[in-house]
């Protein structure tokens, strides 16, 4: 069964067509600039590259052309459409209507539309995917995975804002978190390596790419998590402030004469690591900048450490103990002494990190001394995966 992995943006498009025999990845792809100039596919087989540069007026043209470069004789890997057996959208927001992947019919349809006011930025391109393929294989099945799914099992005191309870009912507002299908599958992958059931296990997964959070995982399932009813929340991240005092975001738009849009732009573009150090969101610069000396970058990944430190604190209170705590995500798997130094804060809880271990990038294994109480792991996360299996099972059923 051949499924392929659709993960649609704004303007852009990435995709992944699965052999589900052996899990191999057959092509994976990246659509940039849809629907602006420049439009552009750039597609992967066994690392050649194919590029096609073609205006692409909308999301049904790329994915027309994405479908064209899977089966081109000479670029693609298979003969013909009527190969994809399904096809798995990664879909940013399921409310609380969905704790799991779903098949989509129009149900399905009306609920994601239902949910645009809750991911106003996100929603609308993947509804707009979904409709391409739609339209372009209306006899394959699709399926949505949802990354807000995973989190649905946490408890009410997670998940309720200290706000009235009225508007929790009336606007929906109440933690959802985000990066599930990431958090799930590496909770998974975990509790493989260690050869241990995931019901018998609390693991701490540490999602740390440009967006980041952590998510606790009792027995497989999430009981808490830092990103919000937005993935405004929680950690400080490349570009977002995480969590501040509520306060401040009235004190600067009186202070500073900022409109709804200003403020919202400021705190999810131009804070986090970027706001603090004024030199890149991006943490290679950063810690480049912090070794030539520079105290704002040194500082901004300073708060980052200490923010994870805390809510790996706060969640292992939150399951009474931890097992195993996961570094996944850019940097999360690359960054050797940001998760050095962050483990070796964590002493208390019995984490001992073996440098030599860490000293790894991009590859799953066990990162902590054999003693070490707790097991700490670096696991490439693989959310593509997850959507193909998620949505193989569920054609399959
Ligand atoms: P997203 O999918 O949220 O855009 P990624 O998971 O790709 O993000 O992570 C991107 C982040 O990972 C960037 O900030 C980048 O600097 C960081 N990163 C990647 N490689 C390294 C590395 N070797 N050392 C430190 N940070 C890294």
């Amino acid at each position: 069964m051949k499924i392929l992995v659709i993960n649609c943006g704004s303007s852009s498009l990435k995709y992944q067509l699965i052999d589900m025999q052996n899990e191999d990845v057959l092509a994976k792809g990246l659509v940039e600039r849809i629907g602006i100039e420049g439009s552009i596919l750039t597609q992967k087989v066994n690392g050649k590259k194919y590029i096609i540069e073609e205006p692409m007026q909308d999301h049904k043209k790329a994915i027309q052309l994405v479908l064209g470069a899977l089966v081109d004789e000479k670029e693609g890997v298979i003969k013909d459409m009527s190969e994809i057996s399904a096809v798995g959208h990664r879909v940013v927001h399921g409310g609380e209507k969905y704790a799991h992947s779903v098949r989509i019919d129009s149900d399905v349809m009306n609920a994601l539309e239902e949910f645009v006011k809750l991911a106003p930025l996100h929603n609308p391109p993947n509804i707009i995917g979904i409709n391409a393929c739609k339209e372009l294989m209306p006899e394959t099945p699709m399926v949505g995975v949802f990354d807000t799914a995973f989190h649905q099992t946490m408890p009410e005191e997670a998940y309720i804002y200290s706000l009235p309870y009225e508007l929790y009912k009336k606007h929906g507002l109440r933690k959802y978190g985000f990066h599930g299908t990431s958090h799930k599958y590496v909770s998974s992958v975990a509790a493989e390596m260690l050869g241990k059931d995931i019901n018998d296990l609390k693991i701490i997964t540490c999602h740390l790419g440009n967006g980041a959070s952590l998510a606790a995982v009792k027995d497989g399932k999430c009981i808490d998590t830092t990103m919000g009813f937005t993935p405004l929340a929680g950690l400080t991240m490349g570009t977002r402030c995480g969590v501040i005092d509520p306060a401040i975001v009235t004190f600067l738009m009186k202070e500073e004469n900022l409109s709804i849009e200003e403020i919202d732009n400021l705190m999810n573009k131009k804070s986090g690591v970027l706001g603090i150090s004024g030199v890149s969101s991006d943490f290679r610069d950063i810690e480049t900048a912090a070794k030539e000396g520079n105290k704002r970058a040194a500082l901004a990944l300073k708060i980052f450490k200490h923010k994870v430190k805390l809510y790996v604190g706060a969640y292992a209170a939150a399951m009474n103990g931890v097992d195993c705590i996961v570094f996944t995500a850019g940097l999360g798997e690359n960054a050797i002494e940001t998760r050095e130094e962050i483990i070796n804060g964590l002493g208390f809880l019995g984490t001992k990190i073996d440098k030599e271990k860490n000293n790894v990038r991009g590859e799953a294994r066990i990162i902590s001394t054999d003693d070490s109480n707790v097991k700490v792991m670096v696991i490439p996360t693989d959310e593509e995966l997850m959507i193909a299996r998620d949505t193989k099972e569920i054609v399959e059923k």
